[in-house]
């Protein structure tokens, strides 16, 4: 009798929400979980890998993406912004007494980075440069096929360069960050200033509601509001700024460009596109496929299960 193929089981655990899988050793899905994060999180977690075990028995290992940084050398959680307080800096070691399994934490960028390499919008290519534009921007880099997180497990932490040195005061310490301009709350941030203070942008159904998320920026975008339009190619101007100095620093194949920002679709991919291409060295803007990413919500959690494949 053959063993069966392994399976591996991917988490990704975002402020508010659980996204669970079940996956082949190749990277597809064979069972999903969703769901909100509970205050005891160690008991959940430990209780949707034993129900994802039931499903399948020969279940090799877990991997687990949260937005904080993880410490490659230690395996510690550094910075878990944005997760539940009971959150314990010992996630690795924790989860491995709870389930027993061989356990990978890691940034939920670089997992949805690895998700896209093995089964999205990066196949085909060994070296990719993936940027998640959400609530934050986070980013990760993959050489030859590895991921490659730096010294010590940070790299790839593109939101955090500098666009604006005039700017406002980012989460990180720095001021004029990506992050303040390009990701969701600061598109609607931005969106806001400019309805209070310019009289053309009146027009704009985006004046006419009280409140509004990026998402609704894009939608009227989308539906032709002039304003809008404006709002989100200015923001596909910063991240393409951005994406040009990954470009000239690593002459990278590919990037992907993923997160709830990219649902924009062409509107912001085509703005992002022109700067890149107006402001990176042109041989090297040449030879790099700039795509959208196509897992959606399913790259961190795959990728998290093929991390755990990967990486011994
Ligand atoms: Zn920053």
């Amino acid at each position: 009798m053959t063993t069966p193929a392994p399976k591996f089981i991917g988490i990704n655990v975002s402020g508010e929400h659980m996204r669970a899988a079940l996956v082949d050793e190749h990277g597809s899905i064979l069972e999903s979980r969703i769901g909100g994060v509970s205050k005891e999180l160690i008991p959940q977690l430990a209780s949707i890998v034993a129900d994802l075990r039931n499903v399948a028995g020969n279940v090799a290992a877990l991997g687990v993406a949260i937005p904080g940084l993880v410490n490659r050398q230690t395996d510690r959680v550094v910075s878990p912004r944005g997760l539940p307080s009971t959150l314990v800096e010992d996630l690795h070691g924790e989860l491995t007494r709870a389930t027993g399994l061989r356990v990978e934490v890691e940034n939920d960028a670089n997992a949805a980075a690895y998700g896209e390499y093995i089964v999205g919008a990066g196949r085909g290519s060994r070296n990719l440069f993936y940027m998640m534009i959400g609530n934050g921007i986070g980013g990760a880099i993959i050489l030859d096929g590895k991921l490659w997180s730096g010294a010590s497990g940070f790299a790839g932490e593109v939101g955090h360069i500098t666009i604006d040195t005039e700017g406002l005061p980012c989460v990180c310490g720095n001021t004029g960050c990506l992050e303040t301009l390009a990701s969701a709350p600061s598109i609607v941030r931005r969106a806001r200033e400019r309805l209070h203070r310019d009289s053309t942008s009146s027009l704009s159904r985006l004046g006419l509601q009280k409140s509004f998320t990026a998402e609704d920026v894009a939608h009227q975008a989308n539906e032709g509001d002039d304003f809008a339009l404006m709002m989100i190619e200015r923001t596909g101007k910063y991240i393409g700024t951005a994406v040009a100095t990954v470009i000239n620093l690593l002459n990278i194949e590919r990037i992907v460009l993923g997160g709830g920002v990219m649902d924009a679709g062409s509107l912001i991919l085509n703005p992002i596109i022109q700067e890149v291409k107006r402001r990176a060295f042109q041989p090297c803007f040449e030879a790099t496929e700039i795509v959208a990413a196509k897992l959606g919500l399913d790259a961190a959690p795959i990728g998290a299960a093929m991390l755990a494949r990967d990486i011994h």
